[in-house]
Formats: structure tokens, C-alpha cells, sequence
């Protein structure tokens, strides 16, 4: 028994079958009680007790305009949530930003802010500077935040509160969801996961992605990561490390990566590489250098060429990934977006060629359209994730 006397298997299915409630509402929309008993398979009159401790909660509301009663078809259960706020935080080489989103997932905040820092790693003051602010801003007018993820470029450990290791960062062991708790002065569980999980997320929250259940999204920058959604959830491995695809053996097996290995992938498809195959200088971001490849490549067969080849290095790969996850769309992120009519072909083409069951399923190769806010924007979905599974109550 617990404390308040309920058998403690009563206390966990009822947040299972409230988490059951919130995500139908989420993801198919407003539904009337009856509606929701059957997309959910649970009891109506479970149901309608669980309704009602969420609109006591503020978490959904159900519709007064429509009349309800016998022979009528009953009043639709809108989730609305406005004020139960998930903050999501990205760090990176030369911005933090941070999103806010409502459990509707509505987007409530955007901010960007430039990394001031010249030439050193960048601190954590940036990044707990703008978490600070939000979120003042966020509790001054009325709402809630259950809680805050941020996304970082680098490995995170499985306890999801610690940076293993984030070498553009300089970050080795860094405890930085207890320095985040710590400035925040009162309780905000927070959480660290990899910026390539928060984006595939992102993507298959509220990106490209959000039609299907099993998605594949790769990072496109120095280094190359992907993140892998499997029946709707982040596939993280034993250490948390899976999707750490950009050192695997396939290529170019003559290029020299930064690992300092020979013929890793990222060797071949990062944005370094890209680079050196176009013959071109890097610019501030990903996005401004691919933009000017692209803009080169209208003219210049050789720079299309060269983006053919990588092309066919990314599809060899995709290939090995498509053929081990079976994801039904591959998602390219960063700086493979302005690029995408001069790589996706040929990656395509021999994703076709060298998946064995490509006959059969095909995956869609798809660009993001979520932009720089994409890693953010995931990481705000994650810091949901525990009102949305019911283990946080409302
Ligand atoms: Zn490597």
C-alpha cells in the first residue's frame, strides 16, 4: 500500500493509463470520452475519472458548447495544457537557444543567443544565463515548467545528467544538469541527452518524420551522428551511445578523420570533408558554407561531381543503417539541407542498390525543415516526456 492507501500497482496503472490518454489526445487530436475509450482500450468510466483529474490539473478541457446526454454524440476532450511548459535548451560552438512548448506542443518561446566567447571553448555562463531567463519569464506569467533537457554536441552518459565527453566543447565529465538545477534555485528535473537524439525527436515530434513510427535522422556537420526513433521512442543503447555512426568503417578507406583513424564514414561525409572534395573554405556555420557550395555547384560541374561522389559515400551507409533499423524515413539535417539536390540522388540510388530489401520498403530519404532550432525544439519535447507518460502528475 502506499501512503494514501491505494495498492502501489493501482497508483502505477493509473499513470500508465493517463500517459495512454494524454498521448492519444496528442497525437490523434480532441476526442469525446467515448472516442477516447476505445483509441486508448480502456474502461469509459476509467476514462472519465482520469478526464476529470486532468481538466482539475488544467491539462485538457472539454468542450461545453456541444450538448451532451443520452443519444447525443458528447462533448470533445481538447488538450490544452497552455501553461504546463517543457523547457528545451541546445548548447553549441556558437549559440545556446532555448524553446519552450506547451503540452499541446505549442511553441510558447523561441531565443537564440550568439556564443560571446572568442576563440576558448565555450563556458556553461551562456547557456545557464539564457535557462535562467526563460524560465523566469516563463513562471512570471503564470506557467509551469516541469522540467528541462538540454541538447549538447558530444556523448552523454546514461545517467542523461552528464556530458562524457563534448570535444568541440572542451566538456569531459561535466556534471551539467546539476549546474543547471543548481541555478534554476528550485526544483526543475533536468536532463542532458546528445543533440543528434533531441533532433531525431524533434523530427518525429513535429518535423518531416512526425508521419511515421520508425525514423533514422543524421546529423550534418564536422562531425556526422544520427539519431534513431524506433515505435516512436529514442533508441540510446547500453551507454547511451547508439547512433555514433560517424567513425564507422565505410568510404573512402584512405581519409584521414580527426579520430585519428583511417576510412571513417565522417571522413568522407562530414562538412570538412565535403569541403576538401569541393575544393572550398569553410564559413561561420555549417549552413552559410553549404549555401555557398551550393550556389558554386549551379556552375561548376566539378563541384557537382565531387558532391555526387559524397553522395554515394552517405548512400553506402544509409544502406548499412536501413539494413539494421529498417527505419521508414531518413531524415538529413544540417548542412546537407541547402545540398540536398546534388547529394540525396545518388545517395538514394545506391541506398536502392544495396539495400537487399529495397524491392520490398524503400526508405524515404527526407530533408529537415526544422531549421536551427530543430536539436531545442526536441529537447523540449523530451522535458514533456514525464507528464506525457503520466509518470509526472499534473
Ligand atoms: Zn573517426
Amino acid at each position: 500500500m502506499t501512503a494514501t492507501g491505494a495498492p502501489a500497482g493501482t497508483e502505477h496503472l493509473r499513470r500508465q493509463n493517463t500517459g495512454l490518454v494524454l498521448r492519444s489526445l496528442r497525437s490523434d487530436g480532441p476526442a469525446t470520452r467515448t472516442e477516447l475509450a476505445r483509441r486508448t482500450g480502456l474502461a469509459k468510466a476509467t476514462v472519465g475519472t482520469i478526464v476529470g483529474t486532468l481538466e482539475a490539473g488544467g491539462a485538457v478541457a472539454e468542450d461545453d458548447s456541444v450538448p451532451s446526454g443520452r443519444g447525443r454524440p458528447g462533448r470533445p476532450v481538447t488538450l490544452t495544457g497552455e501553461s504546463i511548459i517543457g523547457l528545451g535548451l541546445e548548447v553549441n560552438v556558437d549559440y545556446v537557444a532555448a524553446v519552450a512548448l506547451d503540452l499541446a506542443g505549442r511553441v510558447k518561446v523561441v531565443e537564440t543567443r550568439p556564443v560571446t566567447t572568442v576563440g576558448t571553448p565555450p563556458s556553461a555562463r551562456e547557456l545557464i544565463g539564457l535557462a535562467t531567463d526563460v524560465r523566469s519569464a516563463l513562471l512570471a506569467s503564470g506557467h509551469t515548467v516541469v522540467g528541462a533537457t538540454v541538447a549538447v554536441p558530444g556523448l552523454v552518459a546514461h545517467d542523461n545528467r552528464t556530458v562524457s565527453w563534448a570535444p568541440n566543447l572542451g566538456w569531459d565529465g561535466r556534471k551539467l544538469a546539476t549546474e543547471l538545477e543548481t541555478a534554476f534555485g528550485e526544483s526543475c528535473p533536468t536532463t542532458v541527452d546528445n543533440d543528434a537524439n533531441c533532433a531525431a525527436l524533434a523530427e518525429a515530434s513535429h518535423g518531416i518524420a512526425a508521419d511515421v513510427r520508425h525514423s533514422l535522422y543524421l546529423t550534418g556537420t564536422i562531425g556526422i551522428g544520427a539519431g534513431i526513433v524506433q515505435d516512436g521512442r529514442l533508441m540510446r543503447g547500453g551507454a547511451g551511445f547508439a547512433g555514433e555512426v560517424g567513425h564507422m568503417p565505410i568510404g573512402d578507406p584512405t581519409a584521414t578523420c580527426g579520430c585519428g583513424r583511417l576510412g571513417c564514414w565522417e571522413a568522407s561525409i562530414g562538412l570538412r570533408a565535403m569541403l576538401h572534395g569541393v575544393g572550398m573554405q569553410e564559413h561561420a556555420t555549417p549552413l552559410q558554407t553549404a549555401t555557398a557550395v551550393a550556389e558554386r555547384a549551379e556552375n561548376d560541374p566539378e563541384v557537382r561531381a565531387a558532391l555526387q561522389v559524397l553522395g554515394q559515400h552517405l548512400g553506402r551507409g544509409l544502406a548499412t543503417l536501413a539494413a539494421i533499423l529498417d527505419p521508414s524515413a531518413i531524415v538529413l539535417g544540417g548542412y546537407f539541407v541547402p545540398l540536398g539536390e546534388h547529394v540525396v540522388p545518388a545517395a538514394a540510388a545506391v541506398l536502392a542498390e544495396r539495400l537487399p530489401t529495397a524491392g520490398i520498403h524503400l526508405p524515404e530519404i527526407r530533408l529537415s525543415a526544422l531549421g536551427i532550432h530543430a536539436a531545442a525544439l526536441g529537447a523540449a519535447e523530451d522535458a514533456l516526456a514525464e507528464v506525457l507518460t503520466g509518470a509526472l502528475a499534473v
